[in-house]
């Protein structure tokens, strides 16, 4: 499969769409999600072009790689959300058609703020 030059989150990545930005580094971008699912439902994406968590394992740098997990942990705090911040959180990502991705570009949701409930349904 190759990378959609045209999915929204490419288009964010452009400055074509307008996000309400959490944090930004070299290496990621983190927003909140448009249809929060929780308290705290925030997404934090590469920058560089990753369909999914396998392409991106594959594909990327050991600092993009580095990056992106530090990136996460970084949102969590500024979120207030991090253990040493909060009560924590739950982050995941959805890969392909059995793990419901619905934007093909790799994306950590972060959900946190109230209890999360149930890890799956
Ligand atoms: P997934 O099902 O893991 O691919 O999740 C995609 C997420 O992107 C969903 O939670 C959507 O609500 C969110 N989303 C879609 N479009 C936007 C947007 N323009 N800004 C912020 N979040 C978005």
């Amino acid at each position: 499969m190759r990378y959609d030059e045209n999915n929204i989150f490419a288009k964010i990545l452009r400055g074509e769409i307008p996000c309400k930005k959490i944090y930004e580094d070299e290496f990621i971008l983190s927003f909140h999600d448009i249809n929060p699912q929780k308290k705290i439902h925030a997404l934090v994406i590469p920058k560089g072009k990753y369909i999914d968590l396998d392409d991106f394992t594959n594909k990327a740098s050991k600092d993009e790689i580095v990056g992106l997990l530090k990136g996460i942990s970084n949102v969590a705090e500024k979120l207030g959300v991090s253990i040493n911040k909060g009560k924590g959180y739950r982050t995941l990502a959805n890969i392909n058609e059995h793990g419901g991705q619905e934007v093909p570009h790799l994306h950590f949701h972060i959900f946190g703020g109230e209890k999360v409930g149930r890890m799956v349904e």
